[in-house]
């Protein structure tokens, strides 16, 4: 078995219930057990205008290949509805492998850990409540330190009582 840490984030549709459900499907494929969950973080988006995201971090025990984990992750995205091809648009769920143990892959459909984690508030502040002494293996820091290094401005806990 593997560990793998996965990004959520979602900012169209009922985003709160996306990820929620998102999280239940992950959960019941055979092969994954889901071991820590973050809260979920509403975030300012980054790149394009567009609405707030809903953002969360899980670690999963995990019997597939990184490959294998990236052909599920995205059938999830479909399920829930993602349309959109272009990166960093709006869309109902975006689902990002960020590590899987200690590898480092840079292949053209696959790259991990992922390049943009150590720079991302939204990333980083929920993986660090669950993993915060995983060791990124790129820049061989800590999680918790690297969630220090970044602005945090933009990502506040999300409040369920806030939004239906
Ligand atoms: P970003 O990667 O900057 O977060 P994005 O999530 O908006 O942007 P997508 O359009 O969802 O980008 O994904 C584009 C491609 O990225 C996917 O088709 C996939 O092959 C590739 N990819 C490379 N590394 C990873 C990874 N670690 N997790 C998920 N997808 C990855
Ligand atoms: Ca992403
Ligand atoms: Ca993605």
């Amino acid at each position: 078995m593997a560990k793998c840490a996965i990004a959520l984030g979602s900012n169209l549709g009922n985003s709160l219930n996306t990820v929620e459900n998102a999280l239940k499907e992950l959960a019941n494929i055979p092969g994954i057990d889901l071991i820590a969950t973050s809260s979920w973080y509403q975030t300012s988006p980054v790149g394009p205008p567009q609405p707030d995201y809903i953002n969360g971090c899980v670690v999963l025990e995990i019997e597939q290949k990184p490959e294998e984990l990236l052909t599920i992750l995205q059938a999830i995205e479909l399920q829930f509805g993602r349309v959109r091809k272009e990166k960093w648009v709006a869309r109902t769920l975006d689902l990002d492998i960020l590590l899987y143990d200690d590898l480092v892959i840079d292949t053209p459909k696959l790259t991990i850990p992922h390049p943009h984690m150590i720079e991302r508030a939204f990333v980083l502040v929920p993986l660090a409540e669950i993993a915060p002494n995983w060791i990124e293996p790129v820049s061989k820091k800590a999680i918790a330190q690297l969630a220090k290094e970044v602005d945090c401005t933009g990502v506040r806990l999300l409040n369920q009582h806030d939004i239906s």
